[in-house]
């Protein structure tokens, strides 16, 4: 893990933007900045019986477009920093798509690993209790992120009801489906990543049946991407890594068992028929789709001259640094920036609060349907700016959302 401070990488990214732009200084210090945050301190009795105090926090980054929307980290390494900048990314992930929120995350610092369902449920509670000011349903609705889950999300929501007296399923999302949980949910953020990977290569010219993936984090993002890139690119799995190593096999793996293997043993060493392979040797592969799947700084200035890949499809959360994104342009790898790339998840939680407000639910086609209408209208915006502007995608992903959310304050007559 590196030390790339996450929520400067934020802030510079959108300085670059401001400046194209041409943003008047009020609008871009605003935007360079999350409107409100909170940090808080959860004490929690363990079950050996001794209370032990985590960290938490939850921040709004801007809700000038609609109420703050995004997930919860449960990370050892979880800082307000961190939450910051994943708040601003959601910012800007709500605008691209062009869905009516805001941005906003959340996080505890704690090892989930390391704890049992019953300390779990403690903190999911406890976290709700303390962070019950800053939501709602019309103020800031969380939803999964790294290390939590729709299980969490149930506890969550039934600790706000208790708290407020009445139901509201729609204070977040990600809820298990008996609960007002939204069909499709589950893979949605993976399945957007799809979407507009087929898109991309349709623009580059690439015919991706029976091309190589290679998939670095193996979480519900990762794995979906290796079920989904199989059934709907026909792309074959070469090569796939989680936090203690990878595996790769050149002729391809079977999807289905990688994904079940992982499941039954959580981990990937000793699947059958792969030899070993480390997480930055599966970065460089000759291969046409890398789907980055796991944390924040992992292609940095100093790999990202040797990554091969034709695209990266970047389903995890700002895992590529400005100097990395530089070297990757002139390299020719076509990249599908984070916010983009991933925003599958919450355009599919923003299904899900339509769904709790009229309280009438849809079939998964439906939402299949809808999110790809989504996704690929947000690629072709974004591919226009790129190729008219002549800058990475990241950065016309940039134009179209800070635009959005800087007309957005000023229709406000807040700047
Ligand atoms: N945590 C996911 C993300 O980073 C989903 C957020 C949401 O559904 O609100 O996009």
């Amino acid at each position: 893990m590196t030390t790339l401070n996450p929520f400067k990488i934020a802030q510079e990214q959108l300085d670059a933007a401001a400046q194209r732009l041409g943003l008047d200084s009020a609008t871009h210090e605003l935007l360079r900045w999350p409107q409100k945050e909170l940090i808080v301190t959860i004490p929690i009795q363990m079950d050996d019986g001794k209370v032990r105090v985590f960290h938490g926090y939850r921040v709004q980054y801007n809700y000038a477009r609609g109420p703050a929307k995004g997930g919860l980290r449960w990370h050892p390494e979880e800082t307000i920093d961190t939450v910051r900048a994943l708040a601003a990314w959601m910012t800007w992930k709500t605008a691209v798509v062009d869905i009516p929120l805001g941005g906003g995350k959340g996080g505890v610092t704690c090892n989930p690993k390391e704890m049992s369902e019953t300390e779990k449920q403690r903190l999911a509670r406890g976290y709700i209790r303390a962070v019950a000011s800053m939501l709602s349903v019309t103020k800031d609705v969380p939803a999964p992120d790294v290390y939590t889950t729709p299980q969490i999300m149930a506890w969550m929501m039934d600790e706000y009801e208790t708290l407020v007296g009445e139901h509201h399923p729609g204070v977040i999302t990600g809820k298990p489906i008996p609960l007002g949980g939204s069909e499709g949910r589950g893979d949605a953020t993976a399945r957007g990543g799809i979407y507009v990977t087929r898109e991309a290569a349709k623009v580059l010219g690439i015919d991706l049946r029976e091309k190589t993936m290679a998939i670095q984090g193996f979480g519900n993002a990762g794995q979906h991407a290796a079920l989904l890139g199989h059934e709907l690119l026909g792309l074959k799995l070469v090569a796939v890594s989680d936090s203690r190593g990878g595996i790769y096999n050149p002729k391809g793996m079977d999807v289905k068992q990688a994904v079940d293997y992982k499941l039954r043993t959580g981990r990937l060493e000793g699947f059958p028929g792969a030899e070993s392979i480390s997480n930055e040797e599966l970065l460089q592969l000759d291969v046409t789709v890398l789907f980055p799947s796991a944390l924040e700084n992992t292609i940095t200035s100093s790999n990202a001259g040797k990554i091969r890949c034709k695209i990266s499809c970047e389903l995890a959360n700002g895992p590529t640094t400005p100097e990395a994104d530089d070297i990757l342009y002139q390299n020719g790898v076509f990249v599908l920036p984070d916010f983009l790339a991933n925003a599958g998840g919450v355009t599919v939680s923003y299904f899900e609060q339509v769904q709790n407000t009229y309280n009438f639910y849809w079939p998964l086609d439906e939402v299949h349907r809808r999110l790809d209408e989504k996704m690929t209208r947000a690629f072709h915006g974004v591919y226009q700016l790129y190729l008219k502007e002549k800058v990475t995608m990241r950065q016309a992903a940039y134009l179209v959302s800070v635009a959005r959310v800087a007309e957005a304050c000023k229709l406000r007559g807040w700047v």
